[in-house]
């Protein structure tokens, strides 16, 4: 670590407690602070949209940015997270002062001026590159998503010094993708409308803004850095990202262990820890009353909350729904998503109402006691960068039955004989996205629920793993200070 603070920007189109719909709302809350705690001076910057600036208490002015091409006028307003960490919120309230999600609207069509949003969140992140004065201006910015993408293509096309880059990779299926007259919308160069540019299969795409002109490409687990760069989960990228490998590194996401604590946890219905874990049956009742599901602690149940895509496998929970109604297990449905998975969800609740019950929407207190409440977790994800909920389960004593996939081979230890015999299994891993091995390694868990004390090693091993951020975020400093060293102007 350098004498001064490094200074690191971080950009972000969701940051929690503000804005999140999943995984990427909580590493934007909780990376931040846990670099500040290492003595990095880092700073979020994300838009102001409406719940954001109903959520704050104080802010002052920061900045004004004059409207310009395209760009409505904007302003840059300061303010602090929970944690403490400086935010900067981007101000446009004709970009982002509606009602709907950070992405799309009400009835889940991505707004159509999205090229615009984040367009515009990117800009404003590189022009903190030219900052005079005593203004602060960043050494390095860490860009996450295609929404940021754009920021190492604006500060390559500017030319001159400019900070070092890092494009994080949460999920390389979203990419950001726009018609090419987009390009001059944005206020850049028609000329970068090819294949070793911006151009993504005959369309812009921002993500591959940050993945062609960042200084390094980070994904948020080692093993999904290997995946992407081959087919199928390289979606098209897996060229450019095997070209790139010397600056493709993987650094698994942590979690807030603050938040997400059974022993400290406000949301349910009693706390808990590793030596009181016969205390957890209170949570599965409560659980059970909640969800409309039949009361019964001898009832194995099973715990899902996700967005109901097929990338998490949604449709192979709704394929089991009812051979596990049929087979005497339970299962907890959290989740919104696409509306076949919903209706197909809800449906298999209607068929079995006290095994199977689905709740449709977004709510984080449930999601903890989902967590607290079930036995078992479902991660049946067909590719996954990281996860944070297999995570969760484990610190709950919930272990996770899961797809042997990117972050969740990470972070799970399968149960095979030898783990459970060794005390180092943590979980249930199957390997092809189909709902039969889904289901082989249901049964698996299920065996293994009925011998208890095999039971109670597995959720022990989970528990006692530590998940916090502090190496994660000691390797993200490594990594920044690499980076900053030698930054010279791109050509
Ligand atoms: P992703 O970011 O791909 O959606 P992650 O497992 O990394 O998946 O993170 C998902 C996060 O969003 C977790 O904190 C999870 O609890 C939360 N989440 C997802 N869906 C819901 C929901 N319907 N209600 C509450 N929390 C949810």
């Amino acid at each position: 670590m350098q004498s001064q603070p490094l200074r690191v920007l971080h950009v972000t189109p969701e940051c929690a407690p503000w804005v999140k719909t999943g995984g990427l709302g909580d590493v934007s809350a909780a990376l931040p602070a846990a670099l500040r705690s290492l003595g990095v001076d880092v700073r979020v910057l994300l838009p102001a949209y409406r719940p954001v600036l109903a959520a704050i208490k104080a802010h002052r002015l920061a900045a004004r940015f004059p409207a310009d091409a395209n760009f409505p006028a904007a302003e840059l307003v300061a303010a602090k997270l929970p944690s403490g960490v400086p935010a900067w919120l981007l101000d446009c309230p004709a970009l982002y002062d509606r009602e709907g999600g950070p992405y799309q609207d009400a009835s889940g069509a991505d707004w159509t001026d999205n090229a615009l949003r984040f367009g515009l969140l990117s800009r404003v992140a590189a022009s903190f590159a030219s900052r005079t004065g005593r203004a602060w201006r960043p050494q390095l910015i860490h860009c996450n998503d295609w929404q940021s993408g754009l920021v190492p293509g604006y500060l390559h096309f500017a030319g001159g010094q400019r900070p070092a880059t890092l494009q994080c990779v949460h999920n390389l299926a979203f990419q950001g993708l726009f018609s090419e007259p987009t390009l001059e919308t944005l206020g850049l160069p028609a000329s970068s409308f090819t294949a070793d540019g911006l151009e993504f299969f005959g369309r812009v795409s921002f993500l591959k803004a940050g993945l062609q002109y960042a200084d390094a490409i980070v994904t948020v687990s080692p093993r999904y850095a290997i995946e992407i760069q081959s087919e199928p989960l390289g979606f098209g990228f897996q060229g450019l990202l095997a070209k790139r490998a010397a600056e493709l590194h993987g650094i698994v996401n942590g979690i807030d262990d603050t938040v997400w604590d059974p022993a400290r946890d406000a949301f349910i219905a009693r706390r808990y820890d590793a030596s009181s874990l016969d205390a957890k049956l209170e949570n599965k009742l409560a659980l059970q009353a909640r969800m409309g599901l039949q009361r019964d602690p001898e009832t194995m149940l099973l715990g899902l909350v996700a967005r109901l895509t097929e990338q998490k496998g949604a449709d192979l929970v709704a394929q089991l729904a009812p051979r596990i109604a049929a087979s005497g297990l339970q299962v907890a449905v959290l989740g919104t998503g696409e509306r076949s998975f919903e209706r197909a969800l809800r449906e298999a609740a209607q068929a079995a109402p006290a095994s199977v019950a689905t709740v449709i929407g977004f709510d984080e207190t449930l999601a903890h006691l989902v967590m607290a409440g079930a036995d078992a977790f479902l991660m049946p994800s067909r590719f996954e960068p990281c996860g944070l909920n297999q995570m969760y389960g484990q610190r709950y004593g919930t272990p996770p039955i899961a797809r042997a996939t990117g972050g969740l081979c990470d972070t799970i230890t399968d149960s095979s004989p030898a783990a459970i015999a060794d005390g180092s299994a943590t979980g249930f891993l199957f390997g092809e996205p189909t709902a039969e091995a889904f289901w082989g390694a249901v049964e698996r868990a299920r065996a293994t629920w009925h011998d208890a004390p095999a039971w109670r090693a597995l959720q022990h091993a989970g528990m006692a793993k530590d998940f916090g951020w502090s190496a994660s975020a000691s390797k993200y400093a490594r990594l920044y200070d690499r980076l900053v060293a030698p930054v010279t102007p791109s050509s």
